[in-house]
C-alpha cells in the first residue's frame, strides 16, 4: 500500500519529537522549517550574554534525521494552507499532504507597539540572541569613546522588559557579566555606571511560579545589582529614551524585549479557531477544530482540558509530549487502534538567576539557591540534543565556572562587501 503523506511544519520541540518518534513508521514524512536546524530556546540567553556559542544549542536537521527512510526535509517558509485542496504554499512551491501537522511555535509579541518593535531586541531565535550579543558588546566599545557622561551612561544602561523566566535569566546573566567579566575587558570604564533595569508590569517576577520562587528571584536579582521595577509599565522606546507609564524617562541604548509571545499562525484556515495569544483551538487529540486531517501541536496549539481550562502553558515539555502523543496516535491510526487523549503532567518548573542562584518548584518541594542551580544545569544538559553538544555545553559551563570568565566575546558582523567604483 502507498504510504500516507504526512507534512510537518516546524522542527521545534513539538515537530522534531513527532518526527523522531515516527521513524520508519509507514508514513512518508516531509518536515518543513524556515531554518535547517533545531534551536534549543531555553539557552538563548546564554548565547546573548556570550556564555555559549550558537552552534552548541542549534542542531542541523539533516544530521538528526540521517538514516530515516521516506523522509524529506525542506528549508522553506510556509505561507498558506489550502485545506480544501490538501496543499500548502511555501517559499519554494506547493506541497501536498494527506495529513498536516502545524508545529510553528510562537514569535515575539510587541502588542502593536511599532516603535518598540523597531528598537528593542527580542530573543525568540538564535540569530536574535546572537544579534543581542553583538549589540551589547558594541555598546561597551562605544562607551569608551562616548562624547560625554550622559551618552556613556546611556550606552551602559540595559533595560530588560518582562519579568518572566527569559527576562529574569537575561538580567541575571548581564549582572554576572558586569561583576566578573567586563571590568577585566574594559578597565578604562567605570562599571558602577552600568545599570541593569528589569521592568515588569505585574507585581512580581516569575509570576507563573510559586510565591517563594517569585520572591527569591527578585531578592537574588537585587543581590546581583539588578534594579527590579515592578508594577511599572513600559510605554515607548525610540532606541534612546524609555518612556514609562508614570511619565518618567530612562536613557538607555539597549532594550531587551521579553514581555510576550504570539502564535505563528499560517494563513488559510478558518479564523474562528484562532484564540487568545494567536493559538489554534485543538481537541484532546491535537486535531484542529473543524478539520479532519489537520493537527496542531506545541506553543501554537490551544487545548482546553479539565486541568488546564485556558490551555496548556507554552513550555518545551508540553510541546515535546504533545509531539510524542501525536506520534503514538498517528501510528495507532494506521492499525485502527484506540487513540490517547493528551494531558500534561506538570513535573515542575525552574529558572536560573545567576551564578549559584536559581529557583525550582517541584510540586510540594521548592528549592532556591545553589542546589536549584545545580538541578537546573543538570536538567538542561540532559535535554540538549546530541552527545557532542552536551559535552561542549558542559565544558563551557565548567570553564566559565572555574575561571569566572567566558571567552566568546566576539562581535561578528554580517558580511557586506564594499564595492569599489
Ligand atoms: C528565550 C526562551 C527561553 C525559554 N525557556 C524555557 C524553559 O526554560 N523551559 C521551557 O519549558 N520552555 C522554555 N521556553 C519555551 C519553549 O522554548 C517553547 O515552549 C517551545 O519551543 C515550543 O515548541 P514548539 O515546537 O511549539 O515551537 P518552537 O520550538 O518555537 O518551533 C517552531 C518551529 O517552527 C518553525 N516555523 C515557524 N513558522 C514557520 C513557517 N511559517 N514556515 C516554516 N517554519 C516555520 C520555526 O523556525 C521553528 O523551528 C523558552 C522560550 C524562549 C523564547
Amino acid at each position: 500500500m502507498k504510504e500516507k503523506k504526512l507534512v510537518i511544519i516546524g522542527a521545534g520541540f513539538a515537530g522534531l519529537n513527532l518526527a523522531r518518534k515516527l521513524k520508519n513508521s509507514g508514513y512518508e514524512i516531509t518536515l518543513l522549517d524556515k531554518n535547517n536546524y533545531h534551536q534549543f530556546q531555553p539557552l538563548f540567553y546564554q548565547v546573548a550574554t556570550a556564555g555559549l556559542e550558537p552552534s552548541a544549542i542549534s542542531f542541523p536537521l539533516r544530521k538528526v534525521f540521517q538514516g530515516y527512510k521516506k523522509f524529506h526535509i525542506r528549508t522553506c517558509e510556509v505561507i498558506k494552507i489550502e485545506s480544501e485542496k490538501n496543499v500548502i504554499q511555501t517559499s519554494i512551491g506547493e506541497v501536498d499532504y494527506d495529513i498536516l501537522v502545524i508545529a510553528t511555535g510562537a514569535d515575539t509579541n510587541f502588542f502593536g507597539m511599532k516603535q518598540v518593535e523597531e528598537n528593542a531586541i527580542p530573543m525568540k531565535s538564535v540569530s536574535e540572541a546572537l544579534y543581542l550579543r553583538n549589540h551589547a558588546l558594541q555598546r561597551f566599545e562605544d562607551a569608551l569613546s562616548a562624547k560625554d557622561e550622559t551618552e556613556r551612561k546611556a550606552l551602559l544602561t540595559f533595560v530588560v522588559v518582562g519579568g518572566g523566566a527569559t527576562g529574569v535569566e537575561v538580567s541575571g546573566a548581564l549582572a554576572d557579566l558586569k561583576r566578573f567579566v567586563l571590568p577585566k575587558d574594559f578597565p578604562e570604564l567605570n562599571f558602577d555606571e552600568m545599570e541593569i533595569l528589569l521592568i515588569e508590569n505585574g507585581d512580581s517576577t516569575l509570576s507563573a511560579m510559586s510565591a517563594e520562587a517569585s520572591a527569591k528571584s527578585k531578592e537574588f536579582l537585587e543581590r546581583l545589582g539588578v534594579k527590579v521595577m515592578l508594577s511599572t509599565q513600559m510605554k515607548e522606546y525610540d532606541g534612546r529614551t524609555v518612556i514609562l507609564g508614570n511619565g518618567k524617562t530612562i536613557l538607555a541604548r539597549t532594550m531587551v524585549w521579553a514581555a510576550g509571545i504570539k502564535g505563528n499562525v499560517i494563513d488559510g484556515l478558518n479564523q474562528e479557531i484562532i484564540v487568545r495569544g494567536s493559538r489554534m483551538k485543538v481537541d484532546r487529540y491535537n486535531k484542529v477544530i473543524g478539520y479532519e486531517n489537520i493537527y496542531a501541536i506545541g506553543d501554537i496549539a490551544n487545548m482546553v482540558t479539565p486541568l488546564y481550562e485556558k490551555g496548556h502553558p507554552q513550555l518545551a515539555n508540553v510541546a515535546i509530549n504533545q509531539g510524542k502523543t501525536l506520534a503514538k496516535n498517528l501510528k495507532a491510526m494506521l492499525s485502527s487502534k484506540p487513540l490517547h487523549e493528551f494531558e500534561y503532567k506538570d513535573m515542575g518548573s525552574m529558572a536560573t538567576v545567576g551564578r549559584n542562584l536559581a529557583v525550582a518548584d517541584f510540586k510540594k518541594m521548592k528549592f532556591q539557591g545553589l542546589f536549584a542551580w545545580m538541578l537546573w544545569m543538570f536538567i538542561h544538559l540532559m535535554l540538549i540534543l546530541g552527545a557532542k553538544n552536551k559535552f561542549f555545553v558542559f565544558i563551557n559551563w565548567a570553564w566559565n565556572y572555574i575561571t569566572f570568565d567566558q571567552s566568546l566575546r566576539l562581535i561578528i558582523k554580517p558580511f557586506k562587501r564594499k564595492v569599489s567604483r
